[in-house]
């Protein structure tokens, strides 16, 4: 049985003018979140997800902190839906926590979503536990890049998994057993992306007390360039009996952000016990592969505003589609086909995708319109209704009677399409027409 001893930082950095990371070490749980979104919505994503997770088990088993993520996870979403002004927002998640087994086995549960990271140095030894759900990483382990130029990526900061953008969330998990001697770290990216592996190796590799590992491996990531804000958890595993000698540790609660002093390191190590477990730990889900093509970092959920914009878009696209339909189709106009007078539907000429389709054809030869309107019938002589259409062609058949141009002739049915409309087989007769109206010969309808 193991107890723990831990120190927790987090800062600015020196670039940002906020600092969106936080902090949770509340033993015998730790965590780091880094905040994204707009304005103050970072800081709220990450404060809101660690202020849920701490609503976790005591002892959290793996299960359990699983579960723990997840409600965090739910808990920025529906803050996010909630507040306008936080839509968007999302978090990493890096959490760890130790437990015991029911056979009386101490072990530590481990759970990421993100690109924070937890690193295990034992015995001279460094290794990163988690896998960054980011699109750099992914193109690491496609063996597109190396780890040098993910650095310098300029869509290293994109992640392709964050805690609060979705209803849910997948979860990377393990258990490890502890090893008296183990240093744990949690960090976010801004301690990461400023100091190699080597170089967290050095500084974890020094026998101090786990505040002063986290206070300088503050320093160092700011001395380097401090681009980010940066926060770091160390936790080491001792026997127990080893720490300062308080029992139940008070809890630490999680570090306000704003103040970059603010530490837990020195309220307590953990529980009693004397036996270590010396095994590797090893991961209980197995890094997925990564995907094709990543998913963008701060996707747009589907919420009810988004789907009341999209609603209105609809509509008012419909209503401009049915306009478009009303004014392409409700149109006539008289013209020649075949030689002879005709009413079409439609425009001359056509309109967007509607074609002018042929309605009636009369036996009014060209050559009998009265020659003053040859010109406008040659060019297509609109009208808004049908019924004025056939009354023009009524008149012209008047007019062409009296001035004793060539009489209505009679033409054989032209072989027509399926007619789906009934419509006028004759035009009403003017009263003081000398003659009838021509009546139409073929009848064919558009759709
Ligand atoms: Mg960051």
């Amino acid at each position: 049985m193991v107890g723990l001893r831990w120190g927790a930082r987090t800062d600015v950095g020196r670039v940002r003018a906020a600092n969106q990371d936080a902090v949770l070490a509340d033993h015998p749980l730790f965590a780091v979140a880094d905040g994204m979104g707009g304005h103050a919505a970072g800081e709220v994503a990450a404060a809101t997800a660690l202020e849920a997770l701490r609503g976790v088990a005591r002892r959290p088993s793996v299960a359990d902190l699983v579960d723990g993520v997840r409600r965090s996870n739910g808990a920025v979403f529906e803050r996010s839906i909630r507040d306008l002004e936080l839509r968007g927002m999302g978090t990493t998640l890096c959490a760890l926590a130790l437990f015991r087994t029911e056979d009386g086995h101490d072990r530590l549960a481990l759970a990421n979503v993100g690109d924070s990271r937890a690193y295990l140095f034992r015995r001279g030894t460094l290794r990163q536990l988690t896998r960054d759900h980011s699109y750099v990483a992914d193109l690491v382990a496609a063996g597109q890049i190396t780890e040098e130029e993910a650095l310098h990526h300029p869509n290293r900061n994109m992640l392709t998994r964050a805690l609060g953008v979705e209803p849910s969330v997948e979860v990377d998990h393990w258990e490890l057993v502890p090893e008296v001697g183990d240093r744990y770290l949690l960090c976010s990216d801004g301690l990461f992306n400023e100091l190699s592996d080597d170089e967290l190796r050095e500084l974890l590799d020094d026998d101090v007390e786990p505040e002063a590992v986290a206070t300088t491996l503050v320093e160092r990531a700011n001395a380097a360039g401090g681009r980010d804000n940066i926060s770091v958890v160390v936790v080491d595993v001792v026997a127990d009996g080893e720490g300062p000698g308080a029992p139940e540790p008070a809890l630490g609660g999680w570090l306000d952000p704003d103040d970059p002093n603010d530490s837990h390191a020195d309220e307590d190590t953990g529980p009693s016990s004397t036996q270590a477990v010396p095994v590797v730990p090893v991961p209980s889900s197995p890094p997925a592969p990564p995907p094709a093509t990543p998913a963008a970092p701060r996707r747009r959920r589907f919420t009810w505003r988004v789907g009341l914009f999209v609603g209105a878009v609809v509509a008012v696209l419909a209503v401009a589609t049915l306009g478009l339909v009303r004014y392409g189709r409700d149109a006539w106009f008289v013209a020649i086909d075949d030689d002879h007078v005709a009413i079409f539907r439609g425009h001359p000429g056509g309109f967007l995708w509607f074609d002018p389709t042929l309605e009636q054809r009369y036996p009014l030869r060209l050559e009998a319109v009265p020659p003053a309107e040859v010109q406008p019938v040659l060019e297509g002589r609109t009208f808004s209704s049908r019924s004025d259409a056939v009354t023009y062609v009524r008149n012209l058949a008047r007019e062409s009677a009296e001035l004793g141009l060539t009489p209505t002739e009679t033409i054989p049915t032209t072989t027509t399409t399926t007619t789906t409309t009934p419509v006028p087989t004759t035009p009403p007769a003017a009263p003081t027409a000398p003659t009838s109206p021509p009546p139409p010969t073929t009848e064919v309808l558009g759709p």
